[in-house]
């Protein structure tokens, strides 16, 4: 079996959980698990968010999977639906839903009489993205409050500056002009904001990336966080080479050892989810110790400098990132952030329980 695999650690999970419960001790959380709980898989995530509130990810198959497995707490559509057939599969299976535009307003109408569903509607506050202007948020906000298939009704948004020094006080202030005065719950936050600016708590908290254990911030790390790494990219040197002065290493040579030199070859490639972009340089463990990559990463494998660990042979352990190598330095080095590269393990690679 190719060495490549993939650990989860449901501890780290279930820590991080509680790091937003400290944070958040007033709100109560839906974890995110959209695009496969961030590479981490949604059935062992939602169990290891157990505790949680509720769960809020994007496929309604997904959600249906979870509520059908027994899941009984809040299901949330974080973009609502996308086809009006959609409504009586929500109602049946008591999923909320995200109103974002006068298109999902109108399906409503579509649901099967008697049903009713949670509804969040979302205000586009300045991300541009999804959501109500500020104008028609007031008129869909009267529709939503009366509307016979409607259950209970949240307002939210989606925050497109609380990781930088542009902050939330901009989007919250428009937020408010439609909040002002009512008696409906919110949910506002997403990691950076949980961590960074309480006011913007209320009701309910949406964190994604602080779960998984990485930074939402550039200039924070997950440790100081007090966050733990949940996946682990782990690997195995599966040839060594010896390089002279002017060898060069994988497609285009990009990189040329200047003197003798020896390096290893990972199975680990972009098809298994690890960024190409990432340059020569990038940080990566072999056997525990620092060291770097070489040259291109191809698509099953890289190269890394075995200069640092001399006693590194075939069979000798290689971790991508993880607990002693978070993502987010890989990423960084790479000219991304952590949540690419979670987001991107490739289904070819196994997936294990730590
Ligand atoms: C992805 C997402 C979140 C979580 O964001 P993080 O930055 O990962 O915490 C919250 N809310 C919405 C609407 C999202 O799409």
């Amino acid at each position: 079996m190719r060495p490549i695999k993939a650990l989860i650690s449901g501890a780290a999970l279930r820590h991080n959980l509680d790091v937003v419960r400290r944070a958040a001790p007033r709100s109560r959380v839906f974890a995110v698990v959209k695009a496969n709980a961030y590479g981490h898989g949604v059935t062992r995530a939602a169990r290891a968010f157990e505790a949680a509130d509720g769960i809020a990810l994007l496929e309604i198959e997904a959600a249906v999977r979870l509520r059908e497995s027994g899941y009984a707490k809040r299901l949330a559509l974080l973009e609502g639906l996308f086809e009006v057939s959609e409504v009586a599969v929500a109602a049946r299976h008591d999923l909320t839903i995200v109103v974002h535009s006068h298109e999902q307003l109108r399906m409503l109408d579509a649901a099967p009489a008697g049903a009713r569903l949670d509804v969040m509607l979302k205000i586009n506050t300045g991300m541009n993205r999804l959501g109500f202007t500020p104008q028609d948020a007031l008129v869909a906000r009267e529709q939503l409050t009366k509307h016979r298939a409607v259950k209970q009704l949240t307002l939210m948004t989606h925050f497109a500056t609380a990781d930088d020094a542009r902050g939330v006080a901009w989007q919250m202030q428009v937020f408010e002009q439609i909040a002002v005065g009512q008696q409906l719950e919110r949910s506002i936050a997403n990691s950076a904001a949980i961590l960074r600016f309480p006011d913007t708590h209320a009701d309910w908290v949406r964190p994604g990336i602080m779960l998984y254990g990485c930074t939402p911030f550039a200039d924070v790390t997950a440790r100081e966080l007090g966050l733990r790494p949940a996946m682990t990219l782990a690997s195995e040197i599966i040839s060594v080479q010896d390089l002279r002065g002017g060898d060069r290493i994988g497609y285009a040579g990009t990189f040329e050892a200047t003197q003798t030199m020896r390096i290893g070859t990972v199975a680990c490639g972009y098809a298994d989810g690890y960024p190409r972009h990432a340059p020569t340089g990038t940080p990566v463990l072999v056997d525990g110790i620092r060291t770097r990559t070489l040259g291109r990463v191809s698509m099953d494998m890289l190269c890394v400098d075995l200069t640092p660990v001399p006693a590194a042979r075939v069979g000798t352990a290689v971790e991508l990132w993880g607990e002693a190598l978070p993502a987010d330095e890989v990423a960084a080095a790479a000219g991304t952030v952590s949540y690419e590269l979670i987001c991107a393990l490739a289904p070819r690679v196994p997936v294990f329980e730590a």
